[in-house]
């Protein structure tokens, strides 16, 4: 009985020290690589393809969460991805995190959105052109509504917070929030091809995999 309470305890206190991510996470968020690898298809299909869990309540007071989300950060806005969005998935992490750059506010900022989810899409649906840091060196024609009701947890107050979003920014938000369901946009494309231009966008992109890479 004492030894079964002494694992308990000892799985607590491990629990607790880890802020409840796993040893991949913790790997992966603390190599600290700037830019952070991107995962790709056909490679990292595994982990793109994996529907992600809600980041929990320690978490959310982790270290680890600001660190990841700063990383993140870095990567989307680092010249040689130069991205409107990323999602966690991306970067090796099954967790609700994204980034989203608000085209709707003024001076674009990059926000960061955890267990962030939609309740509802409304308006018109346009064809837009899409393209995926994770799906090189492709493009394609993505049917999107205009609109999104979006929640996502407060990180200050731990509270639920839902926006109604319009626009191209609703687009990104459908984006990312398809990645924290194992969804890619070729899987919604009316039309998926080629992009010449992508290469020439994305100078010095690195996808080859860290050594320690091993999920
Ligand atoms: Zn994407």
């Amino acid at each position: 009985m004492a030894m079964k309470k002494l694992w308990i305890w000892s799985l607590l206190l491990l629990t607790a020290c880890g802020g409840g991510w796993s040893p991949w996470e913790r790997q992966v968020i603390g190599a600290g690589q700037d830019p952070m690898y991107v995962t790709v298809l056909p490679l990292d299909s595994a982990i793109l393809r994996t529907p992600s869990s809600e980041v929990s309540a320690a978490q959310l007071k982790s270290g680890e969460l600001k660190e990841l989300a700063h990383q993140m950060l870095r990567t989307v806005t680092h010249p040689s991805q130069d991205g409107v969005g990323i999602a966690a998935p991306q970067v090796g992490i099954n967790r609700r995190v994204v980034w989203v750059q608000r085209f709707d506010k003024p001076g674009e900022p990059f926000e960061c959105y955890v267990n962030v989810g939609l309740d509802s899409l409304f308006g018109e649906i346009t064809h837009g052109p899409e393209g995926c840091l994770s799906v090189p060196p492709m493009r394609g024609y993505v049917p999107r509504y205009s609109g999104v009701v979006v929640h996502y947890t407060d990180l200050e107050t731990g509270a639920v917070c839902r926006e109604r979003v319009e626009g191209y920014t609703a687009i990104i938000f459908q984006h990312e929030c398809d990645h924290l369901d194992g969804i890619l946009y070729i899987d919604r494309a009316d039309t998926v091809f080629v992009s010449e231009s992508w290469a020439r966008e994305r100078q010095g992109l690195d996808y080859t995999r860290p050594a320690w890479w091993k999920p």
